[in-house]
């Protein structure tokens, strides 16, 4: 093996060392609870509330409208369950969701519909943009929410959020964001957005996994999502991951600061591996919006070729890739997202997810460019589907 790159970031991406060195104190000496009146404890609980301040400013938010959560799917579940259960009391039980939302969002929209809520669907273009229009024309009197997530994690596609904020906002419908795979991308400002709640997750611009935040505008005020102690304003209790949160704090803090800059290095590495691998490799298709999507993202159909296949040839070459999105992994079922934007079956399985970080270079690009092709032919020529293909 002559390299190993890892093309994976939408999946997770690797701490950062800034980020790894801010969070180790408070694995080893400032190990204080921050509930806990000594300087200890109160060191800690004052470096929490400076994370605060630093993902507040990322989002244009203010320190006490975020709450730190273990993921982005608590920050999701606690967005729809809470406002929906809140907006209930008013007699508001309809949900607005999108079809190529993550399944923190779908499963927690269908356990909500068992629970006797009703939800729309709405569905997407063949790029996988959602239309601001059918946002409009789908709210109800007893609409509640809409969530419809910032950018999607498998084709890359970003969302008109600030043009749906504004009609939500008009209609008095509250307006949740999934930009779990924004942030550091997209400059994100929930004022100017008209955004009400928004998830996020460290795991995704260098930060440690199993720590999120949850954004909700001061004045909506929730049903707690745990019970316990007086943490998170008693909204979410439970004794503080003091380290995680500090290492969330730091990520943003980076992530934030040079998306321009950051994006300026990545979109022509996104460009070039788009362009060469249509231009180069025969019935391919490139999956989302050419001009609406996130800087890392590549998502390339190849006929012909099975997914899970070409993942482990990849991974044999030094690799990481994904097919479709991390969750999905493992099963067989085609990914609801390419279904979603019209793809057949047998297509959707051939597709190849490359999501690039800042920390890839082009010289990870070339390596890429140099092993994809021949990988390609030779799962082609054993694929007895690619025959057919050739046969018309
Ligand atoms: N939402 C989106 C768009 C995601 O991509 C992911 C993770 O892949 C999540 C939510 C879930 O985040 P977490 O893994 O932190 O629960």
């Amino acid at each position: 093996m002559d390299r190993f790159v890892y093309a994976d970031n939408a999946a997770t991406t690797q701490v950062s060392p800034q980020v790894f060195d801010a969070m180790v104190p408070y694995l080893k000496d400032h190990f204080g609870n921050p509930s806990s009146i000594y300087k200890l404890g109160r060191d800690a609980s004052k470096d929490i509330e400076a994370a605060r301040v630093k993902v507040a400013a990322a989002l244009n938010a203010e320190p006490r409208e975020i709450f730190f959560t273990s993921c982005g799917s608590e920050s999701d579940n606690w967005a729809l369950k809470g406002a929906m259960q809140l907006m209930s009391k008013k007699g508001k039980k309809h949900l607005i969701t999108t079809v190529i939302e993550h399944h923190a969002i779908l499963h927690t929209a269908q356990a909500l519909e068992r629970q006797g809520y009703e939800v729309t669907y709405l569905p997407v273009n063949d790029m996988g943009l959602v239309s601001a229009e059918d946002v409009k024309k789908a709210i109800r009197p007893d609409t509640a929410l809409v969530s419809v997530m910032y950018a999607n994690n498998e084709i890359g596609t970003i969302q008109p959020v600030a043009e749906i904020g504004k009609i939500c906002h008009d209609a008095g419908v509250l307006f949740h964001t999934d930009a779990v795979q924004a942030i550091g991308a997209v400059e994100i400002d929930v004022k100017a957005q008209n955004i009400d709640m928004l998830s996020l997750s460290a795991h995704k611009f260098h930060g440690p996994k199993g720590v999120g935040a949850f954004y909700c505008r001061k004045g909506l005020v929730l049903p707690n999502l745990i019970d316990g102690g007086g943490q998170e304003r008693s909204k979410r209790a439970g004794t503080e991951n003091t380290a995680y949160i500090i290492g969330l704090g730091t990520a943003i803090e980076i992530a934030c600061a040079n998306i321009a800059e950051k994006n300026a290095r990545l979109i022509p590495m996104r460009e070039k591996l788009i362009d060469t691998i249509l231009t180069t490799i025969p019935r391919c298709r490139l999956n989302g919006d050419r001009e609406k999507r996130l800087p890392g993202n590549v998502n390339i159909s190849f006929e012909g070729v099975e997914g899970e296949s070409l993942l482990l040839m990849l991974d044999m070459n030094g690799i990481c890739a994904s097919s479709g999105s991390a969750c999905t992994s493992g099963s067989l079922d085609p990914s609801h997202v390419l279904l979603a934007i019209g793809l057949v079956h047998e297509v959707a399985h051939g597709s190849l997810r490359l999501s690039l970080s800042d920390v890839n270079t082009m010289e990870d690009v070339d390596y890429i460019l140099e092993k994809l092709p021949p990988v390609i032919e030779k799962l082609r020529a054993m694929s007895p589907l690619w025959e057919r293909i050739n046969k018309g």
